[in-house]
C-alpha cells in the first residue's frame, strides 16, 4: 500500500506538536515488542492523551492512507506491535488516567494506557483489586487487545470476563462505546468481545470500563515439589476435576525451578517440578481448599505443602513466579528466547506436557517451563544461541508443540496471540470459513487496510 505520511505529519503537529515525532530513537523503541521477529520502523510515531486526538489522528490517516499501529507498553511476544509496513506507531502510554472508581459497584472506568499495577495500587485502599496479571508490566488497552491472562485466571477469568465496555475509535475516527456498567446484558451483537484479541486491527481502544474484584478474606499460598513431571501435571488434572476453586495453580518445570532458585533466590527449595498454589476465600474454606488439594498431590508423590501466608513471603514467591521469563533467559546469557503458549482441554494437559519435554529433549535445547495449568495453557521458553539457523530450529520446535496441541483439541496461543507469529496456524485452528468470517468482518470496519496491516491474517 502507498501512504502519504507527510500530510498526516504537517496537520498532527497542529494539535498535537512535539507529540508526534520523526526522532530515530524514539522511532527504533517502537519497531519491535518483546519477540524475536525482524525489527521494522514507523515512519513516525505519535503520542496521544485523548481519545479526540486518536479520532483526528486515525481520520488522516484513513485518508492518506497510512498505516497505524497502536502501541501500549511494547510487552507483546508475537511481533504484534512491529511496523511491517511502515507508518505511524500510536503510542497510547500516556493516556494514563484512572477515571472513575465505583467502589459499590465493584467497577471502575480507565484510560487505556494504564497499567494494571497501577490501578493496583490506586485500589488497595478501597479493598478492592483487579486480578488479570500478565507477567509483564504492559497496559489495560493492551491487554485488551491482545485478551490477556495470567496467573489468576483460573479463578478470576482473564480480560475477556474483566471488561465490561469500552471507548473505540474506528478506522475512519468515529468513535463508538460499547457495553455498559452492568454486569450481563442480553441487547445487541457483543461489540466488547469483538474488540477484545483484535490486536489493534479492527480500532483503537481509548477508555475500558473493568470490573473489579473484593480483596477476600484469607489469602495463602503454598508449594508442593514432585518427583516427576506426569505426577505433576496429574495433580493439576485432579485438582480442576475436583472443582476446588483454586485462586492460582502455576507450574514450573525442574529446569526453571533451577532458574529460579538461581535469580530469586529461592532458598530451600530444590530443581524439581513444582506446583505454586493459591487460594482465596475465608479462613475456613482457603483450609478445608488447601487440605484436598495437597492430599490430591500427595497422591501423586507430592511433597508436604510449604505453606506462605504471611504478605512478603506470598509476594516474594508470586514474584519469583512472574519473573520466570528473565530467570530463564539469565540460565544462557547471551541466548534469546522464544516462547510458546499452548492450550489444551484440561484432561490433555499430561499428554501435551509430557509430549513437549519430550520434544525439548530431542531438540537439544534448554526451555523451561512454566504454565497457567488451572486453564490447560503453558509456555516453554526456548533459549537460543545467537548463530545462524538457531532461531529457525526454535520454530521448529515450536511448531512440534503447538501440532500436538491443536490435534489435542487445543489451540495454539492461551494468551499471547497471533501477531506474526501464530498467524500460520489460524485456519487450521479455526477454518477456512471462520476465517473468511474474520476477514469480512476487517473489511468492513477497515476497508483500507489501515489498522496494524499483516498481523492475524497471513497476506
Ligand atoms: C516477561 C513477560 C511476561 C508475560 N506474561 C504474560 C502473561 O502471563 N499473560 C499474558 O497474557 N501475556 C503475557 N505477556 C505478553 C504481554 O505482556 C501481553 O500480551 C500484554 O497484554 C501486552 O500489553 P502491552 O501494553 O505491552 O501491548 P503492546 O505490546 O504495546 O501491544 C500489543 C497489541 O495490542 C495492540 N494494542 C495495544 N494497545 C492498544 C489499544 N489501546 N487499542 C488497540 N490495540 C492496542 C497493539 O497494536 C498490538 O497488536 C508477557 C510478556 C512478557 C515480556
Amino acid at each position: 500500500m502507498l501512504h502519504q505520511i507527510d500530510p498526516v505529519l504537517t496537520a498532527a503537529q497542529a494539535f498535537l506538536g512535539e507529540r508526534i515525532s520523526r526522532n530515530a530513537a524514539i522511532r527504533e523503541q517502537h519497531s519491535h515488542g518483546e519477540d524475536t521477529n525482524p525489527p521494522a520502523l514507523p515512519d513516525a510515531v505519535a503520542f496521544v492523551e485523548t481519545t479526540e486526538e486518536v479520532a483526528k489522528i486515525l481520520a488522516l490517516c484513513n485518508r492518506y492512507r497510512v498505516p497505524v499501529v497502536p502501541f501500549g507498553a511494547g510487552t507483546s511476544l508475537e511481533g504484534h506491535v512491529t511496523p511491517i509496513r511502515g507508518g505511524l506507531s500510536l503510542d497510547l502510554s500516556r493516556m494514563n488516567r484512572i477515571l472513575e472508581v465505583n467502589a459499590e459497584d465493584m467497577d471502575c472506568r480507565v484510560e487505556a494506557g494504564v497499567t494494571r499495577q497501577a490501578l493496583n495500587a490506586h485500589l488497595r485502599d478501597l479493598g478492592l483489586f483487579f486480578p488479570v496479571d500478565p507477567g509483564s508490566e504492559c497496559t489495560l488497552g493492551g491487554m485488551c487487545a491482545t485478551r490477556a491472562s495470567g496467573t489468576n485466571a483460573v479463578r478470576y477469568g482473564t480480560i475477556r470476563e474483566n471488561v465490561l465496555g469500552l471507548t473505540v475509535v474506528l478506522a475512519d475516527g468515529r468513535v463508538i462505546q460499547t457495553g455498559r456498567r452492568v454486569r450481563k446484558s442480553a441487547t445487541g451483537y457483543d461489540l466488547t468481545r469483538l474488540f477484545i484479541g483484535s490486536e489493534g486491527t479492527l480500532g483503537v481502544i481509548t477508555e475500558i470500563q473493568l470490573r473489579l474484584h473484593g480483596i477476600p478474606e484469607a489469602m495463602s499460598a503454598a508449594v508442593c515439589q514432585f518427583a516427576d513431571l506426569k505426577g505433576t501435571v496429574e495433580t493439576v488434572v485432579d485438582v480442576m476435576q475436583a472443582g476446588i476453586p483454586v485462586a492460582r495453580m502455576e507450574f514450573l518445570d525442574d529446569v526453571q525451578m533451577r532458574a529460579a532458585i538461581a535469580f530469586s533466590k529461592l532458598e530451600g527449595f530444590a530443581a524439581r517440578p513444582t506446583l505454586f498454589f493459591e487460594f482465596h476465600g475465608t479462613h475456613a474454606s482457603v483450609i478445608e481448599q488447601a487440605k484436598l488439594a495437597e492430599a490430591l498431590a500427595q497422591e501423586h508423590g507430592g511433597s508436604d505443602f510449604r505453606w506462605a501466608t504471611e504478605t512478603t513471603e506470598r509476594s516474594r514467591l508470586w514474584k519469583a513466579r512472574h519473573d520466570a521469563y528473565w530467570a530463564a533467559l539469565a540460565l544462557r546469557p547471551g541466548y534469546r528466547a522464544l516462547t510458546t503458549d499452548a492450550i489444551v482441554p484440561i484432561s490433555r494437559l499430561p499428554e501435551a506436557i509430557l509430549g513437549a519435554r519430550a520434544d525439548i529433549d530431542a531438540s537439544g535445547f534448554t526451555a523451561p517451563m512454566v504454565g497457567h495449568v488451572g486453564d490447560g495453557n503453558f509456555h516453554t521458553v526456548i533459549l537460543f544461541p545467537p548463530e545462524p539457523g538457531a532461531l529457525e530450529r526454535a520454530w521448529a520446535l515450536d511448531r512440534k508443540i503447538v501440532a500436538r496441541a491443536l490435534a489435542l483439541g487445543g489451540s495454539c496461543s492461551g494468551e499471547h496471540g497471533v501477531g506474526l507469529g501464530k498467524r500460520e496456524f489460524l485456519e487450521q485452528e479455526h477454518g477456512a470459513g471462520a476465517l473468511a468470517v474474520m476477514r469480512s468482518l476487517k473489511a468492513t470496519l477497515d476497508p483500507h487496510g489501515i489498522l496494524n496491516p499483516g498481523k492475524i491474517f497471513l497476506n
